[in-house]
């Protein structure tokens, strides 16, 4: 979920200057920092005692998401809280484009939970089938569509506990549709904000729980509205997951990874 960097947002890259890349690196080498673990996966604060980000660090990488991306948003395809809801449930181990691949069609003749369960399992089923566990999801959709008929009035709930009792709907599925459909300043951790949590030492954490109550710490309410949708978007492009790119991060001199590559 999430828009791309756009050519506007390139320009703006931050080029470190080499002085202080150069008290960075001292830095870490003082305390240890320098020294590389084998895998990628064996650097978390678990393995590597890094150096914790203050108030003002975290303000700054902030304010520079959001000088980059003032009004993030988020790639799900979706028409009303409702579509964004089945959206986010399909989009399990799948990616955004799949999904909307598969929703249009879907989102065009079902746009409410009446109208999906008048066009039932198997039809549901059909739509979705390029994407993956559609059977399961197809189902949870039509059983979720039944629950907020039946103990919902037909209405999305607004709070994390009423979601989290949908079936297919997780913390994460809640957190999302919270802050995109309802604008609360919730943090969804997925794959990519997991990651940045960690790599960047911003909120290191060994569980998704962990790293969203971290974040939710550190992130001052002002950024929270977008944090979810920067730090998804950072962990996409910019942070990937095999080969970052540190040397176009624009947070590459605040980052705490002994590995980036700057
Ligand atoms: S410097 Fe590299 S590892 Fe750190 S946040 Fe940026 S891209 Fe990720």
């Amino acid at each position: 979920m999430g828009s791309q960097y756009t050519p506007t947002m390139a320009k703006i890259i931050r080029k470190l200057p080499a002085k202080s890349r150069t008290k960075t690196s001292s830095l870490a080498a003082k305390s240890g920092q320098a020294k590389k673990p084998k895998t990628s996966k064996a650097l978390t604060a678990k393995t590597v005692k890094l150096k914790p980000w203050n108030a003002a660090e975290v303000h700054e990488a902030f304010a520079r998401f959001r000088k980059a991306n003032p009004e993030p948003k988020g790639e799900l395809e979706h028409l009303n809280p409702y579509t964004l809801l089945v959206a986010v449930v399909l989009s399990a181990q799948a990616t955004d484009a799949g999904v909307n691949k598969a929703t249009r069609a879907l989102f065009a003749i079902a746009d409410t939970p009446q109208k999906m369960l008048d066009l039932g399992e198997e039809e549901v089923r059909n739509y979705i089938k390029t994407i993956g566990l559609y059977r399961t999801k197809a189902r949870n959709v039509i059983a979720l569509s039944e629950k907020l008929i039946a103990e919902f009035g037909g209405v999305v709930p607004r709070t994390r506990a009423e979601l989290e009792t949908l079936p297919g709907a997780g913390r994460k599925t809640a957190n999302v549709v919270l802050n995109m459909a309802f604008g609360e300043h919730t943090m969804a951790v997925d794959t990519h904000v997991f990651r940045v949590g960690n790599r960047t030492n911003l909120a290191p954490g060994k569980t998704p729980l962990e790293v969203e109550l971290g974040l939710e710490r550190v992130i001052p309410d002002e950024f929270m509205m977008h944090a979810h949708h920067w730090l998804i978007l950072h962990g996409r492009y910019t942070c990937l997951a095999r080969k970052p790119r540190c040397e176009v991060c624009i947070i590459n001199d605040l980052c705490r990874w002994p590995e980036k590559t700057i």
